[in-house]
This record gives structure tokens, C-alpha cells and sequence, in this order.
């Protein structure tokens, strides 16, 4: 239902993807026009599908490496794959997409004096030596490994977006987003929480990688979304970066046995070697939302555990 709000035209990159489409779905029901800018690489219509018959809502399939010339009002800068097996496919196009993107849709909010937003990541904090992860924290990544051309190219995303607001006076949020999962994921996306749900519905082995012993703190959709429009709706003075997540921290055996017993699995647990520079731990410390966006998690590991479970369940039988 639409609320009484002035409708804003709003820009979100990456629109077609998981937190796209769900952040798509939010504006629109929030009563604003959205252009939705996707080069599909890693999103699917299937995600915004139901949104095309919107007159509000608009597709445009582009990448944003090209420059890009449209008038908004507001940018959120989704764009970029997520999971490591997608990101790490083509890592030279991932940095682009990072770093190009950026410069492009920093550009582009520069033309227009326009708000812009940008999905960074709890990654530019990398294998962490301090725990649980605070924003002043500088971090600890590897330049040169297999993970870099996402962990850096974010790091350089956040560094375009501080000097454009020192240097242009430019609009910026930063965002720093933690492990987030839900419903629209890609049964192929790769990421912890789909690819357990997938194997325990078709009773296949659960592929725990290393011992199961690392940490991960898992957000559901719903809940972070929320905080990604608070922080894009606060004053001028507050830039971020702010960690947004859920600080309710699991290891990846713990996920693994919950998923097995929520959906009654026979699937056996498979221990498979730990990728280069996996993270060992990943808590968010949310005082800062907590303050600023008067935001905190209200979604529990199990509640978000089962719309997803139903979700795929759905989708593939
Ligand atoms: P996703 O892969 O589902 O979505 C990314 C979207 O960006 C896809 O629709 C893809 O097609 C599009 N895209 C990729 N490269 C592009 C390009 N060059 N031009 C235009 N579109 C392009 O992943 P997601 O989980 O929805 O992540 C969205 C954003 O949030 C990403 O920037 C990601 O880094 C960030 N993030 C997500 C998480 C998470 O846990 N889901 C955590 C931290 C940060
Ligand atoms: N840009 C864009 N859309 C716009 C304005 C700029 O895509 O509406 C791109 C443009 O290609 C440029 C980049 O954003 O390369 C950075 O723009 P900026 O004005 O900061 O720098 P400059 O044009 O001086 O390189
Ligand atoms: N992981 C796993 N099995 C899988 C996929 C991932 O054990 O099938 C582990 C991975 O090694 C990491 C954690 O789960 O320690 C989270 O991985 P994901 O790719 O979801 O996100 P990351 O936080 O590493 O970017």
C-alpha cells in the first residue's frame, strides 16, 4: 500500500539481485518511482518480475563500468556480485564493477547534488584481529589473494565515496554490510546459508568447509533492509560507515546442523578443504546503528531460517 511520502525517483544498482529486488520491492510499497540498473550477471528478471507491470518501476540493463546518464534524486549502488565463486569468476570485472561502478554512479550523484548510497561490505575488515568488528576498525586483507578483487575493490569503493564528500561535498552513506540471507537468493549463488539449504532438500551432503569452527553472523533480508533505508534516510552530517548485520554469531557446523534438523534432512555432513583466506570469525558490533538508526535486528537465525527453507522448497520442487 502506498504511504504518504513525496515520490522520489530512486536509483538502485544491482536492482535484480537478492538485496536489489527486496530494496526495489521496499521503495515501490514506500510510494517512490524506482529505475532499476542491472547487467544481469549475477541477478534474474525472475527477482523483479513482478514489479514490471508497475508503471513506477523501471529495468534498465546496463553495467555500471559505462557511465551512465539518467536524473534521480537518489542512488543506492548495489551493484556487484556477492558470493565468492560468482565474484571471484571474473575477478578483473569484479574490481571494475567496484571501483568503475563507483566512479561512475559517484559521478553521475555529482551531476544531479543527489544522495548516494553505497552497499560496502563487513569484508573490508577481512580476516579480522579484533572481535567483535567496530567501524574504526582498519582491517586485515590481503592485497593478492583470491578474495581481494572484492575485499579491495570495496576498500577503494569506500575511499571514491570519502574523498568525493571531502573533495565535492558530495551526499554519502556507506553501508557496511554483514553476512544477509532470505528468500530470492540464487540456488546457485554459493553463498553458506543457500547452498546448505539446497543440499538438505535434496538430501545431498552438506559441504562444510575447513572444520566447521569459523564464525559467521547471519542477517535476514527483511531486517537489513530496513537499516539500509533508515541510513539512506538520515541527516546530511552522518556519512558512516556503519556495520549493519545481526551480532548473533554461529559456526558454520552450527548452521549446518540446524539447517539438517529444521528440514528433517537425511544429508550427512561433508568436510571439504577451507578456500584461501576464508575469514575465521565475523560478528558486527551494531552500537552505532543502534544509535543513529535506532535500528537492531528483530529476525531470529531460526525464524529467517524457515521462510528461506520454504522458500527454496517451493522453488525446486
Ligand atoms: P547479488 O549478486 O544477488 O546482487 C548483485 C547484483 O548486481 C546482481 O543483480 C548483478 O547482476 C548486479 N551486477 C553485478 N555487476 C554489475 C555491473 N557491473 N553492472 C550492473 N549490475 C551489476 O548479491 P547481493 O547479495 O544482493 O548483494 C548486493 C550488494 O550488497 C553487493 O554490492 C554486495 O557486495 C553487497 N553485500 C551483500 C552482502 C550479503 O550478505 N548479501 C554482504 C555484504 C555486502
Ligand atoms: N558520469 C556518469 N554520469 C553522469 C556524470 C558522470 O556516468 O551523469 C561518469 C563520467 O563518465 C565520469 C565519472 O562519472 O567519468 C566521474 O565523474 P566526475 O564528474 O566526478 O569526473 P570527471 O567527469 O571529471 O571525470
Ligand atoms: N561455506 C561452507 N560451505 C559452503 C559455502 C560456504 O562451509 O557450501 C563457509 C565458507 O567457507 C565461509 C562461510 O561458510 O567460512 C561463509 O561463506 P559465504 O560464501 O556464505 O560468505 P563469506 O562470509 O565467506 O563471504
Amino acid at each position: 500500500m502506498m504511504k504518504n511520502t513525496i515520490r522520489k525517483k530512486i536509483l538502485v544498482t544491482g536492482g535484480a539481485g537478492f538485496l536489489g529486488s527486496h530494496l526495489c520491492d521496499r521503495l515501490l510499497s514506500d510510494g517512490h518511482d524506482v529505475l532499476c540498473v542491472d547487467n544481469l550477471y549475477t541477478g534474474t528478471k525472475d527477482n523483479i518480475k513482478h514489479l514490471i507491470a508497475n508503471p513506477f518501476f523501471e529495468l534498465m540493463r546496463h553495467d555500471v563500468t559505462m557511465p551512465l546518464y539518467v536524473e534521480v534524486d537518489e542512488i543506492y549502488n548495489l551493484a556487484c556480485p556477492a558470493s565468492p565463486i560468482h565474484y571471484q569468476h571474473d575477478p578483473v570485472q569484479t574490481t571494475k564493477t567496484c571501483v568503475h561502478g563507483s566512479i561512475n554512479m559517484l559521478g553521475l550523484a555529482k551531476r544531479l547534488n543527489a544522495r548516494i548510497l553505497q552497499a560496502s561490505t563487513s569484508e573490508v575488515y577481512g580476516d579480522p584481529r579484533i572481535h567483535p568488528q567496530t567501524e574504526d576498525y582498519w582491517g586485515h586483507v590481503n592485497p593478492i589473494g583470491s578474495r581481494s578483487c572484492y575485499d579491495e575493490g570495496k576498500r577503494c569503493a569506500e575511499t571514491l565515496f570519502f574523498d568525493y564528500y571531502r573533495q565535492h561535498n558530495l551526499d554519502i552513506k556507506v553501508a557496511r554490510i554483514f553476512n544477509t540471507y532470505g528468500t530470492r537468493m540464487h540456488p546457485n549463488d554459493g553463498r553458506v546459508v543457500s547452498n546448505f539449504i539446497v543440499q538438505a532438500l535434496k538430501n545431498q551432503s552438506i559441504t562444510v568447509y575447513g572444520s566447521g569452527e569459523q564464525t559467521r553472523s547471519f542477517c535476514y533480508v527483511d531486517d537489513l533492509i530496513e537499516a539500509l533505508v533508515r541510513m539512506m534516510g538520515t541527516g546530511n552530517s552522518f556519512t558512516g560507515p556503519v556495520n549493519l548485520g545481526n551480532p548473533v554469531e554461529f559456526t558454520i557446523l552450527e548452521l549446518a546442523e540446524k539447517v539438517i534438523e529444521m528440514t528433517g534432512s537425511s544429508s550427512k555432513i561433508n568436510f571439504e578443504s577451507l578456500p584461501q583466506d576464508d575469514p575465521i570469525q565475523r560478528q558486527p558490533d551494531i552500537s552505532l546503528a543502534r544509535e543513529r538508526l535506532g535500528w537492531e535486528p528483530s529476525i531470529s537465525l531460526e525464524q529467517g531460517l524457515k521462510k528461506t527453507i520454504t522458500y527454496f522448497e517451493q522453488l525446486l520442487f
